[in-house]
């Protein structure tokens, strides 16, 4: 009897051993009764290996590594409300001091009084911005006794899905530049084509996702100027500065993007991309108070005390900010740059060695993130989509996509060269590509890639 119920709790007590593994875990209903927290954590473990690794995560601008220091903060934070800001006053004041830094790093002229939230990401980013011109458009036409049903935003196909979204969902209509084959970014001839009084913002692309090109945003930025003084047409400038935003200071900062120009009223930035923060941050920063129309922001008085919000969603957690803070303070601009180079330097020789094997072409030229786009030279008998699913039986995850329209004959193939992009891993891919290659072109020729596959948004 004894050795019966010994026996029996020995057997319960190793988890492969419960009665949780011998079925299929539920996945449609949830379950009457719960089970063992081990069993639980196991069972959602085992199955999240089956996900790709993030550290061979090629497709990705988002960080996948944070230093030890910075995970502990993140954990230690996690259980507040960054909302509350009455709760949590210090991390108001963190995100706050994050913004002013970024303000100050994107060159705001010194009388202005910037300001600015910290988002989910670039897309909330983008919506507020975006937003903000809208009204401001909006309340302009309206002191003049015009019509105010017909706003447009003029931006190229080389943008991100988040400003289509932004214009579906606004009721804005979209002024969209096409691409050429050879040509990924927007012209100012483009630009001048397509903007008139209704013109509620011109977005400029600082990096894109296709080739990791800018658009000529200095060129735009004089455009507007001598549009403003001319026809009297006010049209700011939203950059889109996703991943370009939190590289561009340290590789280049001489070149004129930011604040520094008249017309850029608006910076979004993923923190979690060249920021070198995980998942959940982004940055929008205006040039001024008065870029932001009062009726935009709500004052909430019901977490105690009277408080200023604008923001899309409301709840969320205060790790990432204080995690993007972490990283300011530790880096500092020094460090940051030193990354920032290292990072470009592995990107570059990379496609510097894919360059030399004659497999490859360069489609990003002239790029100003560590991303490098490439087409395959000449006629071969695989393309770019069978080149990166054979690279995944390796591990490695790299995006295939068609560039978008009128450039959508042209099929690339990308690596974004993120911060644990190191030397080694880079030889390690080039290996890899190069093996699958080989096996490709001995393959008998393969029917083209499927119908309706269409260019599609990695980030
Ligand atoms: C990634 C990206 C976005 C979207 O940003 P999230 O931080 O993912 O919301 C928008 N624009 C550009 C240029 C991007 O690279």
């Amino acid at each position: 009897m004894v050795k019966k119920k010994e026996k029996k709790q020995n057997w319960e007590g190793s988890t492969y051993g419960l009665r949780y593994f011998d079925k299929p875990v539920p996945k449609d209903k949830m379950p009457e009764n719960g089970m063992p927290a081990d069993a639980a954590y196991q069972l959602i473990k085992d199955e999240l290996q089956l996900d790709g690794n993030p550290a061979l995560n090629l497709a990705t601008f988002v960080t996948t590594w944070m230093e030890p220091h910075a995970d502990k903060l993140i954990e230690e934070t996690r259980n507040k409300n960054f909302i509350d800001h009455d709760e949590y006053p210090k991390t108001a004041e963190i995100e706050q001091r994050c913004v002013k830094m970024l303000a100050d790093l994107f060159n705001v002229p010194k009388n202005a009084d910037p300001t600015g939230v910290s988002t989910v990401g670039s897309s909330e980013g983008v919506m507020l911005g975006a937003l903000a011109h809208k009204w401001t458009w909006k309340n302009r036409m309206k002191k003049k006794g015009k019509k105010t049903d017909k706003p447009n935003i003029v931006m190229g196909a080389d943008v991100h899905t988040v400003w289509e979204k932004f214009a579906r969902y606004f009721d804005v209509e979209m002024r969209l530049v096409p691409m050429q084959p050879g040509k990924y970014v927007i012209t100012v001839k483009d630009v001048e084509r397509r903007i008139d009084e209704n013109t509620i913002c011109v977005v400029g692309v600082l990096g894109t996702t296709y080739t990791g090109q800018m658009d000529p945003i200095e060129d735009i930025n004089k455009l507007l100027v001598k549009v403003k003084r001319t026809k009297g047409w006010d049209i700011p400038i939203h950059i889109d500065g996703a991943s370009g935003a939190f590289v561009l200071p340290f590789t280049a900062p001489r070149i004129k993007w930011d604040f520094r120009l008249e017309q850029v009223k608006s910076i979004n930035a993923s923190g979690h991309k060249y920021g070198l923060v995980y998942p959940g941050v982004g940055w929008l920063v205006l040039k001024d108070k008065s870029v932001l129309p009062d009726d935009l922001v709500f004052q909430v008085n019901y977490l105690g005390g009277v408080m200023p919000t604008y923001t899309l969603n409301f709840s969320k957690g205060t790790s990432m900010v204080v995690a993007q803070y972490y990283n300011l303070l530790r880096l500092g601009r020094k460090g940051y740059a030193k990354i920032m180079k290292n990072t470009m330097d592995n990107g570059t020789y990379l496609m510097k060695k894919l360059v030399d094997s004659k497999k490859f072409e360069v489609v990003s030229a002239h790029h100003i993130l560590p991303v490098l786009a490439v087409k395959l030279k000449g006629k071969q008998r695989y393309n770019v989509f069978e080149l990166a699913a054979k690279l995944r039986e390796k591990g490695w995850i790299t995006p295939a996509y068609t560039l978008p329209p009128n450039a959508q004959k042209i099929e690339v193939f990308r690596i974004v060269a993120r911060e644990n992009f190191s030397r080694e891993m880079a030889d390690a891919v080039f290996n890899d590509i190069m093996e699958a290659c080989d096996f490709l072109s001995k393959k008998k020729p393969k029917p083209k890639k499927k119908k309706g596959e269409k260019h599609h948004h990695i980030c």
